[in-house]
């Protein structure tokens, strides 16, 4: 069964897609089996990574009852599959409001697809809407991509957010990652943030912390993974050894 990774913040620009893309991709060039879903309706993660043209299936069909074996497509990364996003998903929140079980379509959603992948990551929107709580019900863990600047008062968030879920949905999920990100380790405010985190959340907090780098900011425009784009790049090696992290970890590598 695939381990269902949801990348979830409620704050934006945090680095929650270039995260999503870029551990997904990660993860497919060490091999694994990987299925990126990009629930967000800005479509970021798509726009990254989906060769494809506007009229394919997207994540919105998906909820509407298309077959999730007919939306999953290659993207541009070998090895790496996507479940693309569209502007129009953002309206599924009004169709999912007059639904029962309503948090949990995603996950049932999955079920029959689970057994095909080793990790299923899940780049969600800044909010706490029906699809991101979809998103996080269908999660057996969420990573918290954190910006140096806002990152004690976006886990305060974070863990009152998860906390309801686990209270309400889904009892099993559990943080598996803070990452600090745009970060830069020469300033003393830096160093102080990542020490508040460490004392608060422990080992819960990765080791890897990822740089401003303008290379990360640069991918998406060239629809490439940060691997393909610039492999020698501090980006690419700050994403490379997160990889290495979150393998370890779970388990995949000693
Ligand atoms: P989110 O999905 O949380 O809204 P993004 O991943 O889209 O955040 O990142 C926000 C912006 O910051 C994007 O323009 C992205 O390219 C850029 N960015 C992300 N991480 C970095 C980084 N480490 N260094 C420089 N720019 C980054
Ligand atoms: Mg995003």
């Amino acid at each position: 069964m695939a381990r269902i990774v949801t990348i979830n913040n409620v704050k934006g620009g945090v680095a929650k897609t270039t995260t999503a893309t870029n551990l997904a991709a990660g993860l497919a060039r060490r091999g694994k089996r990987v299925l990126l879903i990009d629930s967000d309706p800005q479509a970021n993660a798509s726009s990254n990574l989906y060769p494809g043209l506007r009229a394919e299936k997207t994540i919105k069909d998906l909820f509407q009852g298309t077959p999730i074996t007919e939306i999953i497509s290659p993207s541009v990364e070998t090895g790496l599959e996507i479940i693309p996003s569209c502007l129009a998903f953002s309206t599924i929140e009004l169709e999912l409001a007059a639904q029962l079980a309503r948090e949990t379509v995603l996950k049932r959603l999955l079920k029959p697809i689970e057994g095909n992948y080793d990790i299923i990551l899940i780049d969600t929107q800044p909010s706490v809407g029906v699809i991101p709580i979809n998103a996080l019900c269908a999660a057996d863990e969420v990573i918290i991509p954190v910006h140096e600047a806002y990152a004690l008062d976006a886990m305060s968030q974070m863990v009152n957010v998860i906390l309801q879920v686990k209270q309400a949905l889904n009892p099993d999920l559990v943080i598996g990652g803070i990452l600090l990100t745009m970060y830069d380790t020469r300033t003393t405010l830096a160093k102080e943030i990542r020490e508040r985190l460490l004392n608060k959340f422990g080992a819960i907090l990765f080791e890897t912390t990822i740089p401003r780098n303008i290379r990360l900011a640069e991918c998406p425009t060239h629809k490439k993974s940060i691997f393909e784009y610039a492999p020698e790049s501090a980006g690419a090696i700050a994403y490379q050894k997160l990889t290495e992290e979150v393998m370890k970890r779970w388990g995949m590598i000693q």
